[in-house]
């Protein structure tokens, strides 16, 4: 099962809770985008993914011990 956050532009973010352990890097690598619930990461509440920081997510994605995040971004890059 996986945490799926769309934005309008088609960015696009998602966790794998399979392969999650809540170790918290991405909270480090990109503040204020993931928050934790029952040792997992889910996109945070109200992420804007349109206006998100990209570089702060693909460092979070390449943070993950588990390769457990998926950024693709959209229109914007
Ligand atoms: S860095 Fe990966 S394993 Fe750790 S909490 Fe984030 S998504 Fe989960």
């Amino acid at each position: 099962m996986s945490a799926v956050l769309r934005g309008a532009d088609g960015t696009r973010l998602s966790v794998d809770h399979g392969l999650c352990s809540g170790t918290g890097h991405c909270q480090e690598a990109a503040p204020g985008a993931f928050r934790l619930a029952d040792r997992r990461a889910w996109p945070a509440e109200g992420l804007d993914l349109a206006a998100a920081d990209h570089a702060g997510l693909r460092r979070a994605a390449d943070a993950c011990p588990w390769y457990a995040i998926t950024f693709t971004p959209g229109g914007n890059g």
